[in-house]
């Protein structure tokens, strides 16, 4: 196991506790990444919150799945718990330290403290994070065949489908183009990393050409789009960490940076009209925020091409101004930080494994979540499907409608199409949607506490395969 942060933590103990024998290896105290601090394993790098513990909301249901699994990282937050409302927060050092003595103390691991320039052999998993330090980087994009592993997050907003507003915006691809028939856009499918300076995200435009279809469009007018530069202008933004580089790539750049160089580089950027007419008019719209589809489902859309480091709640105030999108859900608001990612779908198998050498497994942010609890449940499945490995059994996969199984799938689940994966933290728009109604529509009340305990309900069946010993 290499790496003791939020997935490590949790994987070695599942391990562990399964009575395997671990070989934990953690380059802490020795070396440091530039944002862990302390000797301490289960490190939180920065907010000391776990997010709402609220069941109806996704974080929530997401901890209150891994309780229900046997998570050691969760206990340990629940045993250091520090009055914050509905969130479930901690302190961190004496959260650091429950999960330092447990693994330490357990007589099944062996502590390593010294930095992991290679891939051992024998069945390893990888949970080095967002920092992953020294060589093992190189080392793991080469185990890739070079290629798909990212080093910057550019993650655009992802709002709800059921929030858009239909009297504004209208469905079609450019020049008329579907999905089905496009051919993958040559510049996307050759991205490599953001140093490459490969990567696109052009929307259906890409190069010029309609790379994909089905997208929906919110048309502005001129006074409505030069409103909404000004606010893109105005609007607060999140500073870089001190180790983060602002390098931007041409293909990734974030709308406030665009919008800076003047008033009409969005429209000649991801705001582009050009083969749309809006049905409403006839007529070519002034500029067009284009939403594609997130999910299979078709119920959570990205905002194509709007990666931004405005504030969460600047994002939510300037993007609703834009029309159609005035009483928008946001299911995950944009980012742009330092991460490293592999490109999971593309590399990993369906027990997160390495498909050219099965014995490598990953887990945590390494494979494309993002968050402490979102890591950690990774680290607790990727464990546990080892453990199932290494004992005969066959793979077990969490339900779909559980946070966990949405998160899984959006790890290991294939992608068709032109795509480029990105991080994501639990949402709703991971799950199906709950089905129809007798009259054949879906029904919008009460659709969180809904999908919430249907995922409780189908966890509760799941549990006891999860957990056989
Ligand atoms: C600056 C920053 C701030 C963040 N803030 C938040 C936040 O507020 N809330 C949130 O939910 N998420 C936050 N995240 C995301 C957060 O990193 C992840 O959610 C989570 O910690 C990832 O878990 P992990 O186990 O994959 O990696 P980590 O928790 O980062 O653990 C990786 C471990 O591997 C060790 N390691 C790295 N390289 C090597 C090596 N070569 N050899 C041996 N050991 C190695 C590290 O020392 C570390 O202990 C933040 C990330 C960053 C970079």
């Amino acid at each position: 196991m290499v790496g003791a942060g939020m997935a490590g933590a949790e994987a070695a103990w599942q391990l562990a506790e399964a009575g395997l024998r671990v070989a934990l290896v953690e380059m802490k105290p020795a070396e440091m990444s530039p944002a862990h601090q302390t000797p301490l394993l289960g490190e939180l790098v920065c907010s000391n919150s776990l997010r709402s513990d609220d069941v109806v909301t996704p974080a929530g249901l997401l901890k209150h799945e891994l309780r229900a699994a046997g998570s050691m990282v969760i206990a340990c937050a629940d045993a250091n718990r520090v009055p914050a409302g509905a969130a479930l927060a901690v302190e961190r050092f004496g959260f650091g330290r429950a999960i330092t003595t447990k693994l330490a103390m357990h007589p099944n691991i062996r502590l390593e403290r010294r930095r992991c320039d290679d891939l051992p052999a024998g069945p390893v998993i990888v949970a080095t994070g967002p920092l992953t330090a020294g060589k093992l980087g190189e080392v793991i994009r080469n185990e890739l065949g070079g290629d798909r592993m990212y080093f910057y997050d550019a993650i655009a907003p992802i709002v709800s489908a059921d929030s858009i507003d239909w009297n504004h915006a209208f469905r079609g691809s450019r020049w008329g183009k579907d999905m089905v028939t496009a051919e993958p856009n040559a510049a996307e499918t050759a991205a490599t990393d953001m140093f490459g300076g490969k990567e696109t995200e052009g929307g259906d435009g890409g190069a010029g050409a309609d790379g994909s279809g089905d997208y929906i469009n919110c048309p502005l007018n001129k006074e409505q789009y030069e409103a909404f530069v000004a606010a893109v202008n105005g609007g607060r933004k999140v500073l870089p960490h001190a180790f983060e580089e602002p390098k931007y790539f041409e293909g990734c750049m974030p709308i406030e940076v665009m919008a800076e160089r003047g008033e009409g580089t969005l429209r000649f950027g991801p705001m582009k009209p050009i083969g749309l007419r809006d049905p409403r008019t006839g007529r070519r719209p002034w500029a067009v925020v284009q939403l594609r589809p997130e999910n299979q489902y078709l119920t959570a859309y990205n905002l194509v091409g709007f990666q931004t480091r405005l504030a969460y709640p600047e994002q939510q105030r300037i993007f609703q101004m834009v029309p159609g999108l005035a009483n928008a859900e946001f299911l995950r608001f944009g980012s742009i930080h330092r991460n490293t990612y592999i490109d999971a779908p593309a590399k990993l198998g369906e027990r997160f494994e390495l498909r050219t050498r099965p014995h490598l497994r990953f887990a945590g942010l390494l494979t494309g979540v993002e968050g402490y609890i979102e890591s950690c449940a990774m680290g607790l499945l990727c464990a546990r499907m080892l453990i199932d490995e290494l004992r005969g059994r066959p793979l077990n996969v969490p339900p779909p409608t559980t946070m966990m199984g949405g998160l899984y799938l959006h790890v290991t689940a294939p992608r068709v199409g032109p795509y480029r994966y990105a991080p994501t933290n639990s949402n709703y728009g991971l799950m199906p949607p709950l089905p129809l109604e007798p009259d054949g529509k879906y029904r919008k009340d009460n659709k969180k506490p809904r999908m919430s305990e249907r995922a409780q309900r189908d966890f509760a069946a799941w549990l006891p395969t999860l957990l056989r010993a």
